[in-house]
C-alpha cells in the first residue's frame, strides 16, 4: 500500500538534547513542543525527552493532552491562559503559565482571592523589543508595585523574554534585548530568568541565564536564516529527526517541449524521463516549491520540475541514468531527512524550515524509530 510515511527518530532527538545541554551546562532546559512537537507528535516527542527539565507548549489544550497521555513533567504555557477560570486547571494540572498583560495578572490576583491556599506558579513575560506577547517596563513597574502592597500574593518564579532577532547573529537588536532583560530583572525577590531560544543557545552564551527554551534545533535543524552563520561559528552537528518518504508511482518518457503539470509551466527542454511522485501539498509538501528543489532516490539528488499538485509532484529522473542507475515505479524518495536538510527545501519554497515541519498533514504516517 502507497504511503506518505515521516519517519522519526528519537536517538537523533535524544542526541540533540545532548547538545543543548552541552552548549548551556550551568542552566535547565525546556524544551518547547508546541505544534505538535513541531510536526513530530507531540506525546512520542514527550517520552523521547525525559531528559529536559520541563516542557512548553504555546496553548492551553495542548498542555492537557499531555498530561491526558501520562506527561508528568512541569508545562510551561508560553501564552498564559485564556480566561479567569483556566487558573483552577493550571493548579489542578500543575502547568506554568506565563503573564504576558495586565489583564492576566488581574485574573491571577481574582483568583488567588478565591483560592487563597492555592499553589500555582507562574512567569512574567516581558516585552524587551519584540513587540508582540509580553508586559513593557511600565506595566512590569505596576505589577512590581501591587506585589510589594499585597504581600500575600505568591511571587511569580521568573521572568522570560523572547529574542525577535535572535536568528540574525549580527543584528543590534540582540545586544539591545539581552541588556533591557537583564536590567528588568533586578527585583527586590528572587527570579529565575529565561531567555534563550535555538539560535541564542547557539550564538549568545551570555543570553543563557536558569533557563534556555531550545525548540527547532531539538528536531536537528539550524534556527539561522543565513546558511552561511552556521557554519561560521563552531556549531556542534544536531541530527535531522524527521524523514519525508513517498516512492516513484509512475516514470514516463516525454519529448523536447513537452510541458508538465498546473499551468504548464516547466517544459522540457530535450527528451527525457520524468518520475511521479505520491506527494503534494495535501500531505504538507510546500506548493511553493520551485523546480530544480532537491528531491532524493537511490542516494543521488534530483530537481522537482513543475508544480506541486496535491497528491503528486514529478521529477527529472535524468541523474540517475547518468549514473547507470535504473530507477522503478515503487522506489523510495526521500523529501527531507537525513542528507537532505529541510533547510534547503524551505530555502527553495520562500519559507522556513519551522513552516514546513508544522505543516506534515494528517495523511502522513508518523513512524517512530
Ligand atoms: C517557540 C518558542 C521557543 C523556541 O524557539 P526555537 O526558535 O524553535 O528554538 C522559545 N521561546 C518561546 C517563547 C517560543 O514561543
Amino acid at each position: 500500500m502507497h504511503q506518505v510515511k515521516a519517519r522519526i527518530n528519537l536517538a537523533a532527538l535524544k542526541h540533540n538534547l545532548d547538545v543543548v545541554k552541552e552548549l548551556a551546562p550551568q542552566s535547565r532546559v525546556v524544551s518547547v513542543i508546541k505544534a505538535n512537537a513541531y510536526g513530530h507528535g507531540i506525546t512520542a516527542v514527550a517520552k523521547a525527552l525525559n531528559n529536559s527539565d520541563a516542557f512548553a507548549v504555546a496553548r492551553l489544550d495542548e498542555a492537557l493532552s499531555l498530561r491526558e497521555q501520562g506527561v508528568t513533567k512541569a508545562l510551561f504555557l508560553l501564552e498564559g491562559i485564556y480566561e479567569q477560570d483556566d487558573y483552577t486547571l493550571c493548579s489542578k494540572y500543575n502547568f506554568i503559565p506565563a503573564i504576558h498583560c495586565l489583564q492576566q495578572f488581574q485574573w491571577l490576583q481574582d483568583y488567588f482571592n478565591k483560592n487563597k491556599l492555592s499553589r500555582l506558579s507562574y512567569w512574567l513575560k516581558l516585552d524587551t523589543g519584540m513587540h508582540r506577547l509580553g508586559l513593557s517596563a511600565e506595566q512590569l513597574h505596576q505589577i512590581l508595585t501591587i506585589l510589594e502592597s499585597h504581600s500575600e500574593l505568591v511571587r511569580p518564579e521568573g521572568f522570560m523574554s523572547h529574542f525577535a532577532c535572535a536568528d540574525e547573529m549580527v543584528s543590534p537588536v540582540n545586544k539591545q534585548q539581552l541588556e533591557l532583560f537583564t536590567r528588568l530583572c533586578k527585583v527586590s525577590f528572587k527570579v529565575q530568568r529565561s531567555m534563550a531560544n535555538s539560535a541564542a543557545i547557539i550564538a549568545f552564551a551570555d543570553s543563557h541565564f536558569d533557563w534556555v527554551r531550545p525548540g527547532i534545533m531539538l528536531y536537528g535543524v539550524s534556527p539561522f536564516a543565513v546558511e552561511a552563520e552556521l557554519s561560521a561559528i563552531q556549531h556542534p552537528v544536531l541530527q535531522p529527526v524527521m524523514t519525508l518518504e513517498s516512492e516513484l508511482i509512475a516514470i514516463k518518457t516525454l519529448n523536447k517541449g513537452d510541458c508538465i503539470g498546473y499551468g504548464a509551466t516547466w517544459c522540457c527542454p530535450e527528451d527525457m524521463t520524468i518520475g511521479v511522485v505520491g506527494i503534494g501539498y495535501g500531505d504538507g509538501y510546500p506548493r511553493h516549491a520551485r523546480s530544480g528543489t532537491p528531491v532524493s532516490i537511490q542516494g543521488v539528488s534530483v530537481p522537482l520540475v513543475g508544480r506541486v499538485s496535491m497528491d503528486m509532484i514529478t521529477i527529472d529522473l535524468q541523474a540517475l541514468y547518468q549514473q547507470s542507475i535504473t530507477p522503478m515505479i515503487g522506489d523510495k524518495v526521500t523529501l527531507w531527512g537525513k542528507g537532505l536538510p529541510v533547510e534547503r527545501v524551505a530555502q527553495q519554497s520562500d519559507t522556513i524550515a519551522y513552516e514546513l515541519l508544522c505543516q506534515i498533514t494528517q495523511r502522513v504516517t508518523i513512524e517512530y524509530e
